[in-house]
């Protein structure tokens, strides 16, 4: 008897034919706006789970006493208690790599947005304001040859890295867990402390996963220590900030700027502060948002899932407790 999954989020029709190969599958639209009645519903009979952006609490897990795997659609797994699944036996499997150098892309994006207040300039163009060759007032900074900092030199962080290297001619210094000596020799990159980067680098870029260690990594204290022209550009997760912090360093010209793809709380609130913020450019969690990279991270997530429910351990396996403890 084929096992039964619950999805939600869409599937192309190659990837549902795909699952269906192996599984039943029941759609579920939107969990959220339907207030997880119709998950909460379908979970006593799941064995699989695939979606992205829900916290999947104890309270819905015990819901789903059969679950034998997550497949988020996500490389990031802040979502989930690892600890808690392993001791449920439940395997957790993410989506890293297909989405690196798109999420890379848009941090450059960002990067380049707001040194040169392409989002400000261009509404002002679409608004009817420009009526004269603009002046000082409206000059933004350079990218190229600038200080490039990663914070979290990971996968994506190396994508930054290579980006701003080879094509922008940026000088290239980072802060990890660990020193990268490949890293360093691929980019001529320098290894600094949090604290000395913070300091030294004019785009002060944000690439690690959310953790217990780094929720509120950068606050008052950190923002302080920036130099004034410097932007910082979050492309991780928005807890790893303080945003109020942020917020007054915006404010008060602490910070030349901030290019944001990621918030406290998702939807960013229509009266944020930092939308009335000139040197703020604020995206919709898009990092890995493209056609062509969201098949290949569904894909990921599909024959992560088909290889748990066939009994096979799964590639981007994350908690290979959860996984041996089904076994
Ligand atoms: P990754 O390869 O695991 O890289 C993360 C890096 O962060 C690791 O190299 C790690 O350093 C470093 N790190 C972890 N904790 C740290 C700490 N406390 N201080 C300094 N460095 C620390 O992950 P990835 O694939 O690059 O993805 C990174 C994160 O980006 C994801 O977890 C996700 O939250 C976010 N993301 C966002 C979007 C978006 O749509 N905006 C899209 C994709 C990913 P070591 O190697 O030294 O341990």
């Amino acid at each position: 008897m084929k096992k039964h999954v619950v999805l939600y989020k869409q599937l192309s029709p190659a990837l549902m034919e795909r699952l269906q190969a192996h599984a039943e599958a029941t759609f579920i639209d939107d969990p959220k706006r339907d207030d997880f009645a119709r998950l909460r519903a379908a979970l006593p009979d799941a064995q699989g789970l695939l979606g992205a952006s829900i916290k999947l609490d104890a309270t819905l897990l015990d819901l789903a006493p059969q679950l034998e795997a997550i497949a988020t659609v996500s490389v990031g797994v802040d979502n989930y208690d690892i600890e808690d699944l392993d001791r449920r036996g439940i395997a957790l499997c993410n989506t890293p790599d297909v989405l690196t150098e798109t999420t890379a892309d848009t941090g450059f994006a960002l990067i380049m947005a707001t040194a040169r207040r392409v989002v400000e300039l261009a509404n002002m163009v679409r608004s009817g304001d420009w009526k004269q060759n603009i002046g000082a007032a409206h000059f933004g900074s350079d990218v190229h040859g600038k200080t490039l900092g990663i914070i979290g030199m990971g996968r994506i962080g190396e994508a930054l890295a290579q980006r701003g290297h080879f094509g922008f001619g940026m000088p290239v210094l980072y802060h990890s867990h660990s020193a990268k000596p490949a890293v360093e020799a691929r980019f001529n990159a320098g290894y600094r402390s949090l604290e000395a980067l913070l300091r030294e680098a004019d785009f002060v870029c944000l690439t690690v996963p959310l953790t217990a260690e780094t929720e509120g990594l950068i606050g008052k204290e950190q923002l302080a220590l920036m130099r004034p022209q410097s932007i910082l550009i979050n492309i991780a997760r928005g807890k790893v900030v303080d945003e109020q912090a942020l917020i007054e360093a915006l404010q008060s010209g602490r910070i030349r700027g901030a290019g944001l793809d990621v918030f406290e709380r998702e939807p960013l609130a229509t009266d944020s502060p930092l939308l009335r913020l000139k040197n703020v450019v604020a995206t919709p969690h898009m990092g890995s948002a493209t056609h062509e990279t969201r098949e290949a991270m569904a894909r990921c997530a599909v024959d992560n899932l088909i290889s748990v429910l066939k009994g096979e351990r799964p590639t981007n396996l994350v908690n290979p407790k959860g996984w041996e403890a089904q076994r």
